[in-house]
């Protein structure tokens, strides 16, 4: 990138100005890592100050049955397949129980597209769900499952919404979301929610007072202008609705050790390789600089190691997901050390030994309790420092 540019964009950013498509693949295209941290930690900390949020949840999937087979999908199986699962409501909630703990503020709930299962399965689990654990936030389905639940009772979104949320439904999730553009999407994405379909049901949901997720799957086939087209349409959509709390960047997998029954469901795996740690850090970045209207940006450590995750935080990010026991998703897809489980505790120090204070938030992003700054550094030199995966 030429000095010139480089001098505008600087400009455009603490001059607090709205970047444009154009700026932001000149950012993707810029190979200097620390200049993309340092604007990106500017607009950050003006944000959130020296906050990094966090909130202790578990994640459920009911089912992992699912009509669809996206391409980079390795937790879907088919009907009758071996590992397929599908939970009673009364599993459901023992699954739920025993996962509690008394620190538990949400459960995190995203599931296949089941082709046989009732609609009215869903708003009784959450019900039950709630019933057993009357505290907890249930953040639950896709933008995808929700265009599902419509499918298969032949009931529009505004109803199914309207029962989730008396359901005891708090939010959904952000997946489904992937890349919209239609170019990549129809590539990867084996159901028809697509972006249409998906700002649909979130601009409802914002509508209902729910405050709701985005996500981006990045680091297959999309090319940086791909991302920078998704998260164009995600503020457009934000500048109208504000029902976004954060934007999620999640890094594609590799189904490195061909699933539990030997079968490689990733079918884009061959064509690509998985975003190196810079190009996360790049994209945690960019996504900070131009998504101006959304409060927070969240790294899901579960995807990227603790490593990254540490790093991210001077990378734009203020919020680490989470106090995760249980991830299938991506642990159907992960041999790579990465642990799938992280407590309070854990999370803490990883904070505070990057420099930031903890927050723990509740799903709704508001402060469920603050903790201490970091410690002075001659006090943090005083024992060694742990070392993280
Ligand atoms: S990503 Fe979701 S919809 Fe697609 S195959 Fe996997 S479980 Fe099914």
């Amino acid at each position: 990138m030429d000095a010139g540019l480089k001098r505008e964009l600087e400009e455009k950013v603490y001059a607090g100005e709205r970047l444009t498509r154009a700026d932001g693949e000149a950012l993707y295209a810029s190979d200097d890592l620390a200049w993309l941290g340092r604007l990106a930690h500017h607009r950050r900390t003006e944000k959130n100050g020296d906050r990094v949020m966090f909130n202790v949840n578990r994640h459920l999937n009911l089912t992992n049955v699912c009509t669809a087979s996206c391409a980079y999908c390795s937790f879907q199986r088919k009907p009758g397949e071996k590992a397929a699962y599908t939970m009673r409501v009364e599993q459901a909630v023992e699954k739920a129980l025993e996962m509690k703990d008394e620190q538990l503020t949400e459960l995190h709930i995203v599931n296949g597209l089941h082709p046989t299962l009732p609609w009215k399965y869903y708003p009784r689990v959450l019900r039950a769900l709630k019933e057993a654990l009357p505290d907890v936030s249930l953040k639950c389905f896709t933008a995808t499952e929700v265009q599902w639940f419509e499918k298969i009772s032949g009931l529009p979104a505004d109803e199914i919404l309207d029962e989730l949320i008396d359901a005891g439904l708090a939010s959904l999730t952000g997946g489904g979301a992937e890349i919209f553009d239609w170019e990549i999407r129809q590539q990867i994405v084996d159901h028809d929610c697509h972006w249409e379909d998906w700002s649909r049901i979130h601009r409802l949901a914002h509508e209902k007072g729910l405050r709701t997720p985005a996500t981006m799957l990045y680091g297959h086939i999309e090319e940086p202008r791909h991302r920078v087209d998704h998260v164009m349409r995600l503020r457009e959509l934000q500048d109208e609705t504000g029902g976004f709390v954060v934007f999620i960047p999640l890094r594609y997998q590799h189904d490195f050790h061909d699933s539990a029954d030997g079968i490689v469901r990733n079918r884009i795996q061959a064509k690509t390789t998985m975003a190196s740690p810079a190009e996360s850090l790049k994209t945690f970045a960019v996504s900070r600089l131009m998504l101006d209207n959304f409060d927070h940006v969240k790294c899901f450590w579960v995807m990227h190691g603790l490593s990254v995750a540490q790093l991210s935080l001077n990378f734009g990010v203020d919020d680490l997901d989470g106090s995760v026991v249980e991830y299938k998703i991506t642990h159907d897809a992960d041999s790579y050390g990465t642990p799938d489980t992280m407590h309070r505790e854990d999370l803490l120090t990883l904070i505070q030994d990057a420099g930031f204070r903890p927050v723990e938030r509740n799903t709704r992003y508001e402060v469920v309790r603050e903790f201490d700054a970091p410690m002075s550094l001659a006090d943090r030199r005083r024992e060694p420092q742990q070392v993280w995966a």
